[in-house]
């Protein structure tokens, strides 16, 4: 198999060698690997701050921070040297029986910056493994506090929480979920209050309460059998960067309280800024009994993730060894020593510069500069929640008819914005901006004035 002809006329080049290579070899996450008879595998060579540099120099702009994970830049100078300093000490050891300093400062400062009421830091590696970690942990709690009749979940329509089969069957993606279904749990899927659904006149806050009765009726015939409800607070990002009000998730932890039911906030894409707060719990003011944390938590540098819970969570599984109580999962690179010192740098960074400050004003001229997208004639909504930014394109904005899925007009985008030097990579047809907080305005600038024109490339026939 060669490389696309379209973008690689010159099959000597180095991008299209380690293409060749690639592609006899590797198969690629997420990707119909056909796919790339025609469209290009870009190798890169380097990363610098916002942007991608591959192996012939051509420089991409990651408006999508490398799916959520890049918070300050590629190759940043300060977590790489903090990297460098732990490599030449400790680099991993294993997490049972033994421990290290950057697992046990990182915790702390977990603990220090999370909402208030979290006590104890479970370590997984990547976050799809968090979420294994907090259904599980949910319904061992339940089971060690002598209520073993609960057992399922409840989850919102077009919620994603990862690809593992338990993670995988709390999320409501179709294109994902329904191949594997026949393998998956039955959880209680409750709309969501997805604003992108209100209606007309209606505002974000008033939709996203009138949702919690559905919630409300779910709890109320399961609670019973339910161990936990789990969501991602604020942005079900997956799903389509759908976007709600914190009101849903304040009502959603008094309801979780009133109906004895633990509340999981799956905050792997939405934590650690993006919602415009450290975490989008603290926008409702509430505290989750699980927070799922990883993507931003090393800064986008090395794969981790870490589930917070209370007190109370923990002496639930705090007993004499014969009592059969305790958690016996692992992962064998649990608590990374690499990856925790990543973590504990970025943690630094949002402790010594005003990045939330920061970002208001880069997420101010993101929503200024997308506007005028909004009276497009394809486009459904622009919807922003902080440093997360969507464009809905339709076939038919009056009645907001889709476009067929087959005709990949989001992957057509994807292709446009690829020759003008920006990385783009819409969910279906939603383009989507989540670019690393390094981003300059004029940087913005030109992502979004290459995202209009990759529009008009799209929606074209
Ligand atoms: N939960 C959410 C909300 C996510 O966005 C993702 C990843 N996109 C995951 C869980 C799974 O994380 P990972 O890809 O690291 O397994």
């Amino acid at each position: 198999m060669t490389a696309s002809p379209m973008f690689d006329a010159n099959l000597d080049s180095a991008n299209s060698l380690w293409s060749a290579r690639d592609l006899a070899v590797l198969w690629h996450p997420c990707t119909q690997m056909h796919d790339h008879e025609r469209i290009p595998l870009t190798p890169i060579a380097r990363g610098d701050g916002v942007w991608l540099i591959d192996h012939d120099g051509r420089r991409y702009l990651d408006a999508i921070s490398s799916w959520w994970t890049n918070l300050f830049g590629h190759a940043n100078p300060r977590i790489g040297a903090a990297l460098k300093d732990q490599l030449d000490r400790l680099e991993h050891v294993i997490f049972a029986g033994f421990s290290h300093e950057p697992a046990i400062r990182l915790a702390e400062e977990l603990l220090r910056v999370a909402p208030p009421g979290l006590a104890r830091v479970f370590y997984a590696d990547n976050g799809s493994s968090a979420v294994e970690v907090a259904l599980k942990m949910s319904f061992h709690y339940w089971r060690n506090s002598g209520q073993p009749a609960k057992t399922r979940f409840v989850a919102l329509t077009g919620g994603y929480h990862g690809e593992t089969l338990g993670a995988l069957s709390v999320t409501d993606v179709p294109l994902y979920r329904a191949t594997y279904a026949p393998l998956l749990g039955d959880p209680i899927f409750v709309v969501s209050p997805d604003c992108h659904m209100r209606e007309d006149g209606e505002d974000w806050r008033t939709h996203s309460l009138r949702r919690l009765a559905d919630m409300h009726a779910a709890l109320e015939r399961h609670a019973h059998e339910v161990c936990a409800v789990i969501v991602e607070p604020l942005v079900q990002c997956a799903g389509g960067m759908r976007m709600y009000h914190a009101a849903y998730l304040t009502g959603l932890r008094r309801l979780c309280d009133e109906f004895g039911v633990h509340l999981i906030a799956d905050e792997i894409a939405v934590g650690f800024g993006r919602s415009g707060t450290l975490f989008a719990c603290e926008q409702a003011g509430i505290t989750p009994d699980f927070l799922c944390l990883s993507k931003g938590l090393t800064g986008g540098f090395l794969p981790l993730s870490a589930v917070l819970t209370t007190a109370s969570v923990y002496a639930a599984f705090y007993a004499e060894y014969t009592s059969g109580k305790a958690f016996l999962h692992s992962h064998s690179y649990t608590g990374n020593a690499l990856a925790c010192r990543a973590a504990l740098e970025t943690l630094a960074i949002f402790r010594d510069e005003p990045v939330l400050e920061r970002n208001r004003v880069l997420a101010a001229h993101l929503a200024a500069k997308l506007a005028p997208l909004a009276a497009h004639p394809h486009v459904a909504e622009v919807r922003q929640t902080g440093m997360i930014a969507a464009v809905e394109l339709v076939r038919d904005k009056a009645t907001r008819v889709p476009f067929a899925a087959a005709e990949r007009r989001g992957l057509r985008a994807y292709l446009h914005a690829l020759t003008r030097g920006v990385l783009l990579r819409p969910l279906g047809d939603v383009i989507y901006f989540m670019p690393p907080y390094v981003i300059t305005c004029d940087e913005i600038d030109l992502m979004v004035a290459v995202a209009a024109e990759s529009i008009e490339a799209a929606v074209a026939n």
